[in-house]
This record gives structure tokens, sequence and C-alpha cells, in this order.
């Protein structure tokens, strides 16, 4: 269905997984598309030419979402190559897991940077134009691990927490300037981050999942364009958890 015809859409960390899954779903709904990738310039180009193929205009950008001058330039970019920025999705993140026992100080810090502040970082740039367009969609991909905590990953759920309390800061904000702002926390899903799960962590992960099996990220994806579609105006400040029933 074509819901979003006319908008133009920035995806962080949309050249792989989740992220691509939602920029190719927001392309299908119509919107023009800004994928933001940090080092997979060969993803990032093969996720380009598959959302160009989709009759909808796409351009990636390499930008480390966790440094803000990067973050404030990319935005300027987009900004000037599409005219507009309708919806913004922070999807871009990284896990370093341990246990917090021998967690390094860096460990800590690049996570928190690269997901929490990353997000900080995309939303106040795009704050401002959002606010003077009276209207936008903001969603944050955030993680059941930020809701209920999970060992080894101190860093990864502190910043996904904090994900949430930014996600209902933001709402709080810009509701009266008609932006809204939710959150979306998965649980397992299929990617190249969980991939690298050691096979008694995903056993584990499976065995206390409802529904048996992990996730795929087109179901991520289909609820995020949900949240950036009229269908969702009376919605804001929420987080969806879609988990299997993992988290509940
Ligand atoms: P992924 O396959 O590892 O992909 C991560 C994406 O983020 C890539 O496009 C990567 O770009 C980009 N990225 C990483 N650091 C970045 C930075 N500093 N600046 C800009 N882009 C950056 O991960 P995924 O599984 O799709 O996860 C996507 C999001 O969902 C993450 O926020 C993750 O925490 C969240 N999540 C995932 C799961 C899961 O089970 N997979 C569960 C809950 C939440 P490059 O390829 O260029 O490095």
């Amino acid at each position: 269905m074509i819901k979003l015809k006319n908008k133009t859409a920035l995806v962080t960390g949309g050249s792989r997984g989740i992220g691509k899954a939602i920029a190719l779903e927001l392309a299908a709904q119509g919107a023009d598309v800004a994928i933001l990738y940090h080092g997979n310039e060969a993803a990032a180009m093969e996720t380009c030419g598959q959302l160009e193929q989709m009759a909808v205009k796409a351009k990636a950008y390499r930008c480390d979402v966790a440094s803000f001058e990067a973050a404030k330039d990319t935005v300027k970019e987009i900004l000037g190559c599409f005219g507009k920025i309708d919806i913004l999705v922070n999807n871009a993140g990284i896990t370093k897991d341990g246990l917090l026992l021998s967690m390094s100080e860096a460990s800590f810090d690049q996570v928190i940077n690269a997901n929490l502040k990353g997000a900080f970082n995309m939303i106040r740039h795009i704050y401002s134009p959002m606010m003077k367009q009276r209207s936008g969609r903001i969603i944050n991909i955030t993680s059941v691990a930020g809701i209920m905590g999970n060992a080894g990953q101190a860093n990864y759920a502190s910043a996904k927490a904090g994900m949430i309390g930014l996600t209902k800061t933001v709402a709080r904000e810009l509701a009266g300037r008609n932006v809204t702002c939710n959150a979306v926390a998965p649980g397992f899903i299929e990617s190249d981050m969980t991939a690298k799960l050691p096979d008694k962590v995903k056993e584990g992960a499976l065995a206390s999942i409802p529904l048996k099996r992990m996730g795929q990220p087109a179901e991520i994806a289909k609820a995020v364009a949900f949240l950036a579609s009229e269908d969702a105006s009376y919605i804001t400040g929420a987080v969806i958890q879609i988990d299997g029933g993992l988290c509940m």
C-alpha cells in the first residue's frame, strides 16, 4: 500500500539488517529514502541500488552518528538534496558484550555513543526543521534489553533504556508541533548482530520466546512503516515491543 508518497525518510544504519528492511519497506510505501552507514560501503551501495529500483529517490551517506559534527553535516546535506526530512528512524547500533566485571571503559563509551548519543545527535539536528515544518515522525529502535536488562550487556541495555527516556522526552517536547516520537523494541531478530552470538546464547534465547522462533527484520520494518504513516497520528511516546512474547 502506498502510504508514504512524497515523504522523505532518513534511516540510520539503513545499509544492513533491520535498517535495510526498514528502508525497503518505507520505499515500498512510496517514500524517498536516505540511508546512513558507518563503514561497510559495499552493503550501503547494494541497498541503495535496490531502493533505486523501487522508483524512489535514494542516496547513501557515510556518517558516524556518534559524532555530533558529522551528524550535523549529514543532515544539512540530506536537507539540501531531498528538500526535507519527514521521517527519522534512529536504527544504527552496535553491541560490545561482556560481563560488567571485565567491561572496559572504552566498550561502555562506544556502545553508548553509537546507540544513545547517535540518536540524540540525529534528533538534535532534525529537531528545528521538523518543528518549523510542523510535522514529522521520529522512530527510535531500542531493544527489549533496555526494558528487562540483559546479563553481559550493561553498556547496550543502558543505551537502549536511555533511548526510551529520550523517546518520551522528545514526544512531550514536540507534540505541540505535530511531531510524534515512538520507540520500537525488538527481541531476537535474525541479522549480522545476532549471527555472531554463541549457539548456547541463541538456544537459551529461543527457549524463552513464546513464539519459539527468532523474528525477521521485515517484521520490525512493518511496525516502523505503520508508525511513520498517517494511520499512527495519535500514537506518541509509545514503546512497541516486537519480540515474539519474550518480554511480558
Ligand atoms: P546490524 O545488522 O549489525 O546493522 C547495524 C547497522 O548500523 C549497519 O548498517 C551499520 O553500518 C550501522 N551502524 C553501526 N554503527 C554506526 C555508526 N556509528 N554510525 C552509523 N551507522 C552505524 O544490526 P541490526 O541487528 O540490524 O540492528 C539494528 C538496530 O536494531 C540496532 O540499533 C540494534 O541495537 C537494534 N536491535 C537489534 C536486535 C537484533 O536481534 N538484531 C534486537 C534488538 C534491537 P555499517 O554496516 O556501515 O557498519
